[in-house]
């Protein structure tokens, strides 16, 4: 690559970090995709922009069969060139860890999410980390609870939520994104006296209009309805409760 093909490259980077910036999602990863399609994220060399550039496409990009560049495989990527370039506890290799968890996740590929996440969630453990430590674990849950996986995902989030509320005021704000993802749940899973409990520890009410975190509670609240939809057809206790009031196959 000359000096000239690696400045319009980098510029092209720049201005699609831009793009996202201005929540221009769609345009940003097609800016990323036409850096991204003439190499080969197998080979490619662990470059400070390129690894920005490969997470941020991956992050971005919208998970179809078949997409070019592959979004997986440039996750993939941006997390061993990280790890190459800056070394294994860096936060951007951390960062990248964490993206290609969450794309993992979002392409359906469960086992190599939680695989990957285990991963993060023990480096946090082994730095002393803690309270990234146990957002990690809600996040793990996260991933184990959209597999029907109910249990795991449960006690995992229950066993994060007890230890992050002895560290943290059960009713601060920190608290408040720990809680609903785990209230989310146990409501999901129709464990509703388990997320009345968990809601009255943390003295939830509502953010009020003037409430400065009102918008990303909001951002979050319409997401609730999605998770609890998705997650009937996996959910184990659900299942298991239909198939012991009617039968095998479950039809009421
Ligand atoms: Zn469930």
């Amino acid at each position: 690559m000359t000096t000239a093909e690696q400045s319009d490259r980098d510029d092209s980077i720049i201005f699609a970090g831009l793009l996202a910036d201005i929540d221009a999602d769609g345009p940003a990863a097609a800016v990323l995709a036409e850096v991204l399609r003439g190499l080969d994220p197998a080979t490619a060399p662990p470059d400070e922009l390129l690894i920005d550039a490969a997470m941020r496409y991956s992050r971005l990009a919208e998970p179809t069969p078949g997409l070019v560049p592959d979004d997986v495989a440039w996750a993939s990527y941006a997390h061993r060139a990280a790890r190459a370039r800056y070394g294994p506890d860096h936060v951007t290799t951390l960062m990248a860890m964490d993206n290609l968890a969450a794309v993992l996740y979002v392409r359906g590929r469960f086992d190599d999410a939680n695989r990957v996440r285990r991963d993060l969630i023990q480096v946090h453990l082994d730095h002393g980390n803690i309270d990234a430590h146990l957002t990690q674990r809600i996040e793990l849950a996260y991933q184990l609870h959209a597999a029907g996986r109910c249990d795991d995902a449960i006690r995992q989030a229950r066993g994060a939520w007890q230890a992050w509320i002895s560290r943290h005021d059960p009713a601060s704000l920190d608290t408040l994104w720990i809680m609903l993802q785990f209230v989310t749940m146990l409501i999901a899973c129709h464990r509703f006296d388990e997320a009345v409990a968990v809601r009255s520890a943390a003295q939830f009410t509502p953010p009020s209009d003037a409430d400065p975190t009102k918008a990303g509670y909001n951002a979050f609240a319409v997401t609730i309805p999605v998770t609890i939809i998705q997650h009937r057809p996996v959910c184990t206790r659900q299942n298991s409760t239909a198939t012991a009031t009617t039968g095998q196959d479950g039809v009421r």
